[in-house]
């Protein structure tokens, strides 16, 4: 009898809700993944990398003009001077780096702190280490980090700390006050800050980016986790990264090794090629923004209230005018009755609230989201 390492944990609310969706032909504004492609010429530049023989293995901690192109981005925005060959790894995707980075660094009977509603791949990472998630609540409608509370988890187990900014579900972006509260918070003390920033492009409104590549400190014990999937449209490519303190990325390369070796040789090829041509990158947030606005006006037709979405492909809505159900029957009724496929916020979280949420995902053509905001003018006031 195989005695389970994750016995909590079920098959994950997005792989439900997409089958829900494909099974009722439902709009798919569930899972967070475009419904349209990278850009043209990535797509050229991959195939000429194939073609051109670079198919075998890759380095192990990524191709050095990857690692180099990652770091002169980096180095464009924050103006900190990083170093490929210590402090940069290629990943598959943000989710190998975010599992890799927790396994190196979490031994039984460690505390990590995360912020919860959370990204749902930090929690059994740490489970799998033996080490304990304390989970601090962040509650609607602004879901701010209260810091005084937070200070309190902090204590002499905390090992780590998981961020996550901008923030999947709920679209919030911390500022430099957030990460300087952090930062006094767990000065001086043996703790670790683990920063999920792969939404770091989808900002809006003009706003300020703040990074943990801003706090020299804090990377000094701290990771930061990137996805290309996301900047790319390419969320089926796996491809990511992760710039972290040295000592921890010695340790992140021990186990790296092991579980991927090396990703993708053509991909990576393509993307250092890619990343010499910032226009995408830099048009990104415009980009989503139109997104963001052409739904909320399509949406204001409909008895859905939506909150604030400062970054993330995400908004969240409030159907508490529609209806009573808990947030995962709602969802589903959306799915089934009304032809919406929707993420339940209560996915993201440990113990219950009251909130009654929903996430939809905007990173999808025009059209896709003029019929979804239809779709849901059925959701009246009930
Ligand atoms: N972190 C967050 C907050 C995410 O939303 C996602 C993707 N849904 C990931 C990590 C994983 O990124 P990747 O697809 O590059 O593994």
């Amino acid at each position: 009898m195989l005695s389970s390492k994750l016995p909590n944990t079920g098959t994950s609310i997005f792989s439900v809700m997409s089958a829900l969706a494909r099974e009722h032909d439902a709009i798919n504004l569930s899972q967070g993944f475009p419904n349209f492609n990278p850009p043209e010429a990535l797509q050229a530049l991959v195939g000429h990398h194939i073609a051109h023989g670079n198919n075998q293995y890759a380095p192990m901690p990524g191709v050095p003009a990857l690692r180099q192109a990652i770091a002169r981005k980096h180095t464009a925005a924050t103006g900190l001077a990083l170093d490929p060959d210590t402090q940069i790894t290629v990943t598959a995707g943000a989710t190998q780096a975010i599992f890799t980075a927790v396994l190196a660094l979490v031994r039984p009977g460690d505390e990590v702190i995360l912020f919860e509603p959370a990204y749902d791949s930090y929690r059994p990472a740490v489970e799998l280490c033996g080490g304990t998630v304390v989970a601090v609540p962040l509650l609607a409608p602004d879901f701010q980090v209260d810091w005084a509370a937070f200070a309190g988890h902090v204590g002499p187990r905390t090992r780590l700390v998981i961020v996550n900014s901008p923030h999947n579900p709920t679209g919030t972006v911390w500022q430099h006050a957030d990460w300087q509260a952090l930062s006094d918070a767990i000065a001086g003390q043996d703790v670790f800050v683990l920063s999920d920033e792969v939404y770091e492009l989808l900002v809006y409104d003009r706003q300020p980016y703040a990074s943990l590549l801003d706090y020299p400190q804090l990377l000094e014990r701290g990771m930061a986790t990137f996805s290309f999937g996301k900047t790319f449209h390419a969320t089926g490519w796996k491809m990511g990264y992760c710039i972290g303190g040295t000592e921890w990325m010695h340790e992140f390369r021990k186990i790296h090794q092991f579980n991927v070796f090396a990703v993708n040789t053509p991909m990576q090829y393509a993307l250092a090629d890619y990343l010499h041509e910032p226009e995408h990158y830099q048009g990104l947030s415009a980009f989503y923004q139109a997104k963001r606005d052409l739904f909320a006006e399509a949406m204001a037709h409909t008895a859905l209230r939506p909150l604030p979405c400062a970054g993330t492909y995400f908004q969240l809505y409030d159907y508490s005018a529609v209806s009573d159900l808990p947030d995962v029957d709602f969802a589903t009724w959306l799915t089934t009755q009304v032809g919406v496929a929707s993420i339940p916020v209560s996915a993201f979280r440990s113990s219950p609230t009251d909130e009654r949420l929903i996430r939809l995902c905007f990173a999808k053509t025009d059209d896709v989201l003029l019929a979804a905001a239809e779709r849901l003018e059925r959701c009246k006031v009930g």
